[in-house]
């Protein structure tokens, strides 16, 4: 048994649609069975024995090392804002039936590695080789007990589905969730699912079960009016929500929040019904 993670990028995607990482890792899903039975209410897109009930966002700002003079003084506001925005968003499309709180990482995490390290030269397709290198940096330093930057708060919840949004002083938009598989190698899912081997990345991460990475400018409005929306349609992407537009051509088939409502401010654009069904409402 194995876990992969499935990201799926936007804005500038045009290549890659999809990725998928595992880990060798299986144990950490275990814990989520207690409520197995008892998820009626909202659940993981298309999976009602992953209960949405609650859900914990952990929240980082993330500068590389050689990228410290960038290093902005107003995150902190800018990260609540946001995280407080989806929070209400979130709230009014699950009719109050799902919970979202968040633990924003009280200090900026300095990289212990230089931008190209976690980039890769291909970053149009939202960056996702800074995903996974950013968030096994985190799950080392912080969610591990011996990490040099570990917190209490920050450790795999017992009854709340989490998250990491890594807000990225750098480029990228990108975000999926963490799931588990019986086959044991990348090249045997990679079949299974009908994609190419070199989609499949391996991932060591335990503490959570859905990723994603912004671009920081996309909280203080730098890179225009919808840099709400972007942080909210990756979020959604880690609860299991597919894109409602086309990879290759870019054209939208649904008109919320995973399709062309992603290029509205959040305070206009919603979750369609089918979405909404999908995720047990
Ligand atoms: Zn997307």
């Amino acid at each position: 048994m194995a876990k992969y993670f499935i990201a799926t990028f936007i804005l500038l995607a045009l290549g890659i649609a999809v990725v998928y990482f595992t880990s060798g890792v299986p144990s950490v899903e275990k814990t989520d069975v207690s409520f197995l039975a008892s998820a009626t209410g909202p659940h993981f897109f298309q999976d009602p024995s992953r209960s949405l009930k609650n859900i914990v966002i952990f929240g980082f700002y993330f500068v590389p090392k050689n990228k410290l003079i960038h290093l902005n003084g107003d995150w902190r506001a800018q990260a609540e804002s946001n995280l407080e925005k989806l929070k209400n968003f979130h709230a009014l499309q699950f009719r109050g039936k799902s919970q979202v709180r968040y633990e924003l990482y009280p200090d900026p995490v300095i990289g212990r590695e230089e931008n190209l390290f976690y980039d890769t030269e291909i970053t149009q397709g939202g960056n996702p080789r800074a995903l996974i290198s950013v968030a096994e940096e985190l799950e080392k330093r912080i969610f591990k007990p011996d990490g040099d930057l570990h917190t209490p708060n920050f450790k795999r919840p017992a009854d709340e589905y989490p998250v990491s949004a890594i807000f990225y002083e750098g480029v990228g938009a990108a975000g999926g969730a963490i799931q588990d598989s019986q086959l044991n190698f990348p090249v045997e899912i990679a079949e299974s699912l009908g994609i190419p081997e070199s989609a499949i990345f391996i991932l060591d991460v335990e503490s959570v079960n859905g990723l994603l990475l912004v671009n920081r400018e996309y909280l203080s409005g730098e890179r225009g009016p919808n840099g709400d929306s972007i942080f909210a349609h990756e979020f959604y992407h880690t609860l299991g929500a597919p894109d409602g537009y086309a990879h290759e051509s870019g054209i939208a088939g649904t008109s919320d929040l995973m399709g062309l409502g992603r290029m509205r401010p959040l305070a206009h654009t919603y979750l369609d019904k089918e979405t909404l069904k999908s995720f047990g409402l």
